[in-house]
């Protein structure tokens, strides 16, 4: 014990960062392993191993982010609040010891426990809160701001479930709780400190002060405590480690009086649990609202818990002087979910920082910034009128204020136009009335970006466009980007350190440099070697596979990837039709220029979204027929990973030959799966949607293969759009959709796929997919005849990682900082 006494004197006295060489990393593994965790045996599943390294590398960052902190306090700039109701963060681990540069050293520390570092960082849970795409780009985006050194706070929800687990019975989708906190989270330090009230339901109460001022008052309300969690966000290799501060709801230790002392004691504490629902669960459903009441719950607790917490600090420094506070902080709304911070930041600055309206409005439009994430109209937040003057009545009135601001603006530009005033207003009018989120984000910002230049450039021409005649200068376009430190450095380490030699290593925090690869693309050796890393890969790969999905892939066959969430705009179910063709042709032994491949899908379908659900299930059936025909084996395998997520990614995306981002035209906002798989050299087959656009015109049209119909093209394609006569005038999909219409995909399951058939057959049918069909095979055969020739499709691997500079999150983040935040001024 004396040996423990000792260390708390040190930890008492020494303010320096923890040393990171050799011995003080044993040492304090073994201490954390011995003393904080009290184990002496290490057991099968590293468990504990993993909690005491993760310990271990925690003391070292929580140093660094009170250095960092100490030298943004020493010199005051901007501050950035990047408001995210999902951040998708996967695992630490490894992302911590690269940006740390400990590898040696922990592996060093680990061969005394018997260990290897990849057994231990098996052991911890990703952290899964978020869906897809947008919680990923806000866990990309953490990165890249702490690379570059950017004060960029993270404010977030500490959902106690994550996304949910999925396994696959019977070919269908089970959902399973997320419970990823069980075991505890090793790498968050709570700060009861700073915990914030959130105020719901009661009324308004107003009156008036001495000097006659009216003030608002929102009393009888049932407070939420939000209590923060800091998780450190380590920047690569620059000693920055910023902030994701979590927020968790608890009930405050006031009772219910009357409940009280009517001798309900233990209902009025259990009651407790009401107040813990907020951060319980986080939804699962991917570009789509449900308009559920505790998720309008879950939007405000973050917002006003996080505001509070910004204001705070600023009055800490400036009392209540906000003259300044525009000039020195910038929130970031990461899509409409946390638009009601607009409302709240008002209603903090009147009623709790005694502001008038104007100077409160003059500071939320200069602070707000918004950034859009989808176009698809189910995905557009509204909020009854109704619910809102229930659960958060002053900020109801707030909302109302603006918006008859706002609708005087709009008579001003549009003298008499009520039309235009109507489909402008915050408030959709009808039976039932709603708020438009997206439309008080717009109101309320100073900026609105689109997060790809067709996205953007969608939006100002349609969704937006009124929006965006009466303020041009507000929208801008901030096309996505993915971390390469993650994305390749930590995923694909045997690519990198190939790169590594020929380049050197400053592309991993430079990424525009990993252009300097593209000399090496005809270089024999160099590509001998680049197929070596794959071949080693797809090997990973093949293990995953016959783990989770019982089917063998073979190394030497094309590794065709479809993994993304599940939706019909993102046309599964087109890949699914190809994959039926290339079995008919199997079936017919029309085998002569067939490029064998293995098939590999994977995704959550939201839990209430039928046809998602069905698709799983279709190409589960149609992966059983074919992995089950022994004719089918030397030319094609088929399967369905279950449980796609962060971690499974960073396995998926080094072994990939093909990406498929098949997407009907105008529908995927941006895809950042696309930018994964080009970073790590797989070429893409893909529609003219979203980023696939830039990452064509980056890496040029002959090394991209495209099919589909453009954007511009859909509304003349829908006017006349009949499916049924496609069908029958085309040979292979006529029998595409005979082998899957005679049921010899669900031969014990008779009609299961009807409304699958129907779907593709209706002429409303707005995925287009017997449309693409068509180019969508001619291209699969361009892709086929290219995969032949070794060399080639080695090239085309080679150029397309190294045209994949501008698809780094660093990029999309020095445009953030320079455009929208504004912090090099
Ligand atoms: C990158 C990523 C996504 C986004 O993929 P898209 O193909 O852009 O939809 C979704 N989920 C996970 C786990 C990811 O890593």
């Amino acid at each position: 014990m004396a040996h423990s006494k000792n260390d708390v004197c040190k930890l008492k006295t020494a303010h320096d960062a923890p040393l990171i060489d050799e011995i003080s990393l044993q040492e304090d593994l073994d201490r954390h392993f011995y003393y904080t965790l009290g184990r002496d045996v290490v057991g099968e599943s590293r468990l504990y191993l993993y909690h005491a390294l993760a310990l271990t590398i925690r003391d070292r960052l929580v140093a660094l982010c009170r250095s960092t902190r100490q030298m943004q306090k020493a010199n005051p700039t901007r501050q950035v609040a990047y408001l995210s109701l999902e951040f998708l963060m996967g695992r630490a681990l490894g992302n911590a010891v690269l940006n740390l540069d400990l590898e040696d050293n922990v592996r060093k520390a680990l061969a005394d426990y018997c260990s290897t570092f990849e057994s231990v960082a098996e052991a911890e849970h990703d952290a899964g809160l978020g869906n897809g795409g947008l919680g990923r780009l806000a866990a990309c985006f953490l990165d890249s701001c702490a690379t570059l050194g950017l004060p960029v706070t993270g404010y977030g929800i500490r959902y106690e479930y994550g996304m949910f687990n999925q396994s696959i019975e019977q070919g269908n989708q089970v959902e399973h709780p997320d419970n990823w906190l069980r075991e505890g989270h090793p790498w968050e330090i709570t700060a009861p400190d700073h915990s914030r009230r959130v105020k719901f339901f009661g009324h308004v109460e107003i009156y008036q002060d001495k000097q006659g001022r009216k003030h608002h008052q929102w009393v009888g309300t049932q407070d939420v405590l939000a209590v923060a969690y800091d998780v450190p966000v380590p920047g690569y290799r620059n000693d920055v480690v910023n902030t994701l501060r979590l927020w968790k709801s608890e009930a405050t230790d006031e009772f219910n009086l009357s409940e009280f002392n009517a001798g309900s004691y233990t209902e009025a504490v259990a009651r407790k649990n009401l107040a813990e629902q907020i951060t319980m669960v986080l939804y699962p459903n991917d570009s789509s609202e449900n308009g559920k009441e505790l998720r309008l719950r879950q939007q405000y607790f973050l917002s006003s818990a996080s505001l509070q917490d910004i204001l705070a600090s600023w009055v800490s420094r400036y009392d209540k002087d906000f003259t300044n506070f525009a000039k020195f902080n910038v929130f970031q709304l990461n899509d409409t979910h946390p638009s009601i911070a607009v409302a709240e930041l008002m209603r903090l600055l009147i009623d709790d920082y005694d502001l008038e309206w104007d100077s409160a409005w003059a500071i939320t439009t200069s602070t707000m910034a918004y950034t859009n994430h989808t176009l698809l109209p189910e995905a557009l937040e509204k909020w009854s009128v109704t619910l809102f003057a229930r659960l958060l009545p002053r900020l109801l009135e707030i909302i109302y204020e603006i918006n008859a601001r706002f609708l005087m603006e709009v008579a001003c530009r549009w003298p008499g136009d009520t039309d235009k005033q109507c489909a402008m207003s915050l408030i959709e009018e009808g039976s039932h009335p709603q708020i438009r989120m997206a439309y008080l984000a717009i109101v309320g910002s100073f900026s609105v970006n689109g997060v790809a230049a067709l996205h953007t450039e969608l939006l100002t021409q349609g969704l937006f466009n009124d929006f965006y005649q009466l303020w041009p200068e507000k929208f801008n376009n901030k096309t996505n980007g993915v971390t390469p430190r993650r994305w390749l450095s930590h995923c694909n380490p045997l690519l990198a350190d190939l790169i590594s030699e020929k380049i050197g290593t400053d592309w991993v925090a430079d990424f525009g440099q990993i252009e300097k690869i593209r000399r090496y693309y005809d270089n024999p050796t160099f590509g001998q070697q680049w197929r070596e890393v794959k071949e080693h890969n797809k090997q990973e790969l093949i293990d995953l596979v016959r783990v989770q999905c019982g089917v063998e892939f073979d190394a030497s066959m094309m590794f065709d990837v479809q993994v993304k969430r599940i939706h019909e705009y993102k046309r599964q179910l087109l890949n699914i039709l190809h994959v039926i063709y290339l079995y008919e042709r199997i079936r017919k032994g029309d085998t002569a220029n067939l490029t064998p491949r293995c098939v590999l899908l994977g995704g959550k379908a939201a839990p209430g979204y039928f046809m998602a659900k069905l698709i799983i299930k279709l190409f589960n059936n149609v992966a059983d027929a074919i992995n089950s025909d022994p004719l089918a084996k030397p030319y094609l395998r088929v399967a369905f990973l279950p449980n796609y997520n962060v971690t499974a990614m960073e396995t998926i995306c080094p072994a990939t030959d093909l990406s498929e981002q098949i997407s009907t035209a105008g529908k995927e906002a941006s895809g950042t799966g696309n930018m994964k798989f080009m970073m790590n050299g797989a070429i893409t087959i893909g529609t003219l949607d979203g980023a696939n656009i830039e990452i064509r015109d980056a890496v040029g049209a002959d090394n991209f293969f495209l099919f589909g119909a453009k954007s511009e093209e859909l509304t003349q394609i829908r006017a006349n759009y009949n499916p049924n006569k496609i069908i029958a005038e085309n040979q292979a999909l006529n029998e595409v959709m005979s082998l899957l219409e005679s049921g010899h995909f669900n031969l014990f399951e008779p009609g299961l796929f009807q409304p699958i058939i129907d779907s593709i057959r209706d002429s409303n049918d707005q995925w287009l997919v017997a449309y693409d069909f068509d180019s969508y095979i001619k291209a699969q055969q361009q892709v086929e005849l290219a995969y032949q020739d070794k060399e080639y499709w080695t090239r085309l691997s080679i150029l397309n990682t190294a045209a994949s500079g501008g698809f780094s999150s660093d990029r999309t983040i020095k445009q953030y900082s320079q455009d929208i935040w504004q912090l090099d001024q």
